[in-house]
Formats: structure tokens, C-alpha cells, sequence
């Protein structure tokens, strides 16, 4: 796998260390708001679990699926379909939405303009990446691990094709491996 990596962006040990620091803080802030993590399958995996690890308070975990993106292709389509509704219900709950990346911002949108229907308390975006020069919605996160320059990342949870979700570090394709030049 790691011959298709032309470039790591984000190494393990940087990823570990902004896990820590955000966890902990997160951990400080909602102490005493039982929240609720919801992760955005299928990407958000690894960062959630690596980032909930950090937060030693009494939390509830939940999942939510939806896609914007299909197969191969590496841009946004622009829609958002929900694949897997959550089980939790979130009226009057503290939300912690975990995002591996936030680049049109359309799944974002999509979701907080959902939770906010459903009555949430509040809601609280945590990205581990973000790329800021994709934005098309206007959504912003209330904390970002790392920001990511215009380019098509993997590992760490995204995937090209599926693939490339269990790298544990940030990096870019070689360009042949996505038929590019
Ligand atoms: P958005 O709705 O903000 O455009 O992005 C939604 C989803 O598209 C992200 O959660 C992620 O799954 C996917 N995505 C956006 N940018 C990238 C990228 O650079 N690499 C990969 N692998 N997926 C991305
Ligand atoms: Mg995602
Ligand atoms: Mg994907």
C-alpha cells in the first residue's frame, strides 16, 4: 500500500499528538454534558476512535452514513443522500460531529441544517482535515486537527476506490494509480 503514497502530508505521530491535544480539550468542555459523538461513516472512523480514546468523561457514540461522493471520482457531486440514519435520538442533546474532512462543505451543510430540525442543543463540528479552497457551503468548523492544501487526500480513514482507509497516516496518490498525469 505504501508504494502508491507519493507523499505523506501528515504523518502517524502528527495525527496521534492533535488527537491528544483536541480530546483532552473536548474532554474539559463537556464534562458534565453527557455528549453525544456522532461520526460521519465511513471515513470519520479512525479519527473518532483514536480522538474518543483521549476523553475520559461519559459520552454516547453514535453513526450516521451519508455520501456525496461516489467511486472513482474525486470531486463532489453535490448531493447528499443519507445511507445510514443515526439510532440516538438528538433533541435537546449536545452534539460532537466527527468529520475526517470538510472540502465542498455540502455534507456538513447538509447535517447541521438536520440536527438543528431535530431540536439539538448544540452542535460542535471536529474535522480532522480541513480544505479550505474547496468550500462551497458556508460551513464552518469549530475545531480542525489539520488544514489540507487543494489536493486528493488518503489514508487516515479516506479512501480512494475504499482503499487506502486503514493507512495510519495523511498522504497523496501517485498520480497514476487514479489515471491522472
Ligand atoms: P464535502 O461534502 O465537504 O465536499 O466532502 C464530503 C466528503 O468527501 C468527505 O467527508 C470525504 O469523505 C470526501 N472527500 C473530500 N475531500 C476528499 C479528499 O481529498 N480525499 C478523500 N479521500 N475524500 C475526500
Ligand atoms: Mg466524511
Ligand atoms: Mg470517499
Amino acid at each position: 500500500m505504501d508504494q502508491d503514497i507519493e507523499k505523506t502530508l501528515i504523518t502517524e505521530e502528527e495525527i496521534q499528538q492533535q488527537c491528544k491535544k483536541i480530546g483532552k480539550q473536548l474532554a474539559e468542555e463537556y464534562e458534565e454534558k453527557f455528549p453525544l459523538a456522532i461520526g460521519v461513516l465511513k471515513g470519520a472512523m479512525p479519527f473518532m476512535s483514536d480522538l474518543l480514546r483521549y476523553m475520559n468523561i461519559h459520552l454516547e457514540m453514535d453513526f450516521m452514513d451519508v455520501s456525496s461522493y461516489g467511486g472513482k471520482k474525486t470531486t463532489s457531486s453535490g448531493e447528499v443522500k443519507i445511507v445510514k440514519d443515526l439510532d440516538t435520538k438528538v433533541e435537546g442533546r449536545h452534539l460532537l460531529i466527527i468529520e475526517d474532512i470538510i472540502d465542498s462543505g455540502q455534507t456538513l451543510s447538509y447535517l447541521v441544517d438536520l440536527f438543528k430540525y431535530r431540536k439539538a442543543a448544540s452542535i460542535k463540528i471536529v474535522t480532522l482535515l480541513d480544505k479550505p479552497s474547496g468550500r462551497k457551503a458556508n460551513i464552518k468548523a469549530d475545531i480542525v486537527g489539520f488544514e489540507v492544501p487543494n489536493a486528493f487526500v488518503v489514508g487516515y480513514g479516506l479512501d480512494f476506490d475504499e482503499k487506502y482507509r486503514n493507512l495510519p497516516y495523511i498522504g497523496v496518490l501517485k498520480p497514476e494509480i487514479y489515471g491522472g498525469k
